[in-house]
């Protein structure tokens, strides 16, 4: 029976917003079905072995705790991180990791280095801190799906010209406010501003990865009640009415 071999990165400094909700959901969709399910972590000044997880995980952060993450993931794991990414190994990460995936995060004069698996730098340009509920359009090869969170971030991201976003926002604020894209996808790497926690809310992106990262077709489960639920109810919180999907 396979086992999804789940790594969270800096999962004490890089968790707000009850981001640690994601693993739980991995976590149960595989011992739903019968699949294994094996969490490590790896922290501040800790290796990471590329080929010893299927999912690499990062939440959110403030910009305090970023600041410590930023060097040490550029130093310690940003070799293993490409490397993992390269064969195929999913890479998820939400709001302040996902800033880190990328060239760099500027703030306060300070410019934090990203481990640059993605094309795409972020600033933090003045204005408000984007926040609310929000909801895109994405195609992860699945068809047209909705992506439903939360989003509370002061960075602004902006994708390099070869760079895909996510989505397409269709409700809410997205990468910068301003040029209607959400997060980042390149191959199995993903990056997302949507808090939720994201998977909770988006059961069909919880089993996509799980696919994508052991290369298996899952079955559905009974979702009707309480998975389905709480996807209408974060769709209905950004304004963009639940349709079939
Ligand atoms: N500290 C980052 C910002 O404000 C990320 C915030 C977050 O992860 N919610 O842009």
């Amino acid at each position: 029976m396979p086992t999804l071999r789940v790594c969270s990165l800096y999962p004490e400094l890089m968790n707000i917003y009850a981001d640690r909700g994601n693993i739980a959901v991995l976590r149960a969709r595989c011992e739903w079905r019968g699949l294994g399910f094996e969490h490590a972590a790896a922290s501040l000044g800790a290796p990471l072995d590329p080929d010893a997880h299927d999912l690499f995980y990062m939440g959110g952060g403030q910009d305090r705790d970023q600041i410590a993450v930023a060097h040490d993931m550029a130093a310690t794991k940003r070799e293993a991180l490409h490397a993992a990414a390269g064969r195929g190994a999913v890479v998820l990460a939400v709001c302040g990791g996902y800033q880190l995936l990328g060239h760099s995060y500027e703030l306060g004069g300070d410019e934090l280095p990203g481990v640059g698996l993605v094309d795409l730098r972020t600033v933090r340009e003045p204005g408000p801190r984007l926040i609310g509920n929000c909801a895109i359009e994405a195609d992860l090869g699945t068809g047209s799906r909705v992506i439903a969170g939360f989003e509370n971030h002061g960075g602004r991201t902006h994708l390099g010209p070869e760079e895909r976003p996510l989505g397409r926002v269709l409700a809410g604020h997205g990468n910068n406010g301003s040029d209607g894209f959400e997060g980042v996808h390149r191959d199995n790497v993903i990056g997302t501003y949507l808090h939720g926690p994201l998977l909770p809310k988006n059961i069909w992106l919880a089993d996509h990865l799980i696919e994508l990262a052991l290369g298996v077709e899952l079955e559905p489960l009974a979702d009707q009640q309480f998975e389905d639920g709480a996807h209408a109810s974060a769709r209905r919180a950004a304004g963009v009415q639940a349709r079939l999907n």
